[in-house]
């Protein structure tokens, strides 16, 4: 019996032993392709796997991962909500950062993820994420919070967690970009259609059914 893929499998698939760069013969356990739900109109974008990351296969679960939970959870977010992957798929040695010809390998894998799932919005976190998404260098704390309409999605470049857990100045900086994403949100939330019940409130579009396009759509439908 033959089983169909989603694109998004296909792609991961593709992806599960890469030798593309050199990173793979750099002390990776494995490639981190990414985690959540397939259908989000929200996507994260990190930078590249660190250690826990490369020991569990899945991004933003060390340190940088708990503070981004917290977060999330400040604009109203879950993990089942969204989908989070990094630009470079494998962790660079001793977490260093992503050489040119690194991002230039994995970037294709990361558009094309960002096709097969189509977020409405992708938030880059931090430097190396908005800068490849944007295809120019900007710095993060000047571009921070705003709104940059792409082609194919709206791109919300955030602080970095990490940063923030570095230094801790950056802290209250981050927690309002995610103030200024919730508003974004909530801006561009249509909440889902009540018929049939008019006594209860309709839920928050991101409550209660993680797996629905349809419920993901309208996230943002005027
Ligand atoms: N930092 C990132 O950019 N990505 C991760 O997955 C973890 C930490």
């Amino acid at each position: 019996m033959s089983t169909t893929f989603t694109p998004l499998q296909d792609l991961a698939q593709s992806l599960h032993d890469c030798d593309r760069c050199k990173l793979s013969k750099l002390g990776r356990k494995q490639v981190v392709f990414g985690v959540g739900n397939p259908h989000a109109s929200i996507m994260f974008v990190g930078e590249a796997p660190g250690f826990y990351e490369d020991q569990q296969g899945e991004p933003f679960v060390g340190a940088a991962g708990k503070l981004l939970n917290d977060l999330l959870q400040s604009a109203g977010l879950s993990r089942s909500d969204i989908y989070i992957a990094n630009v470079i798929k494998c962790r660079p040695p001793n977490n260093r950062d992503p050489e040119p010809d690194e991002v230039e390998t994995c970037k294709p894998f990361l558009m094309q993820q960002i096709v097969a799932i189509g977020p409405q919005l992708v938030c880059s976190l931090g430097n190396w994420a908005t800068q490849t998404l944007l295809e120019r260098k900007v710095g993060i704390t000047k571009v921070r919070g705003q709104i940059f309409p792409l082609k194919d999605f709206v791109l919300f470049p955030l602080l970095h967690p990490a940063a923030a857990l570095h230094q801790g100045n950056l802290l209250q900086p981050l927690r309002e970009d995610f103030k200024k994403l919730k508003a974004y949100i909530d801006q561009h939330s249509s909440p889902r259609s009540s018929a049939g019940n008019t006594t209860t409130a309709p839920p928050h579009p991101f409550q209660g059914d993680t797996g629905s396009q349809q419920t993901q759509m309208d996230l943002f439908a005027s």
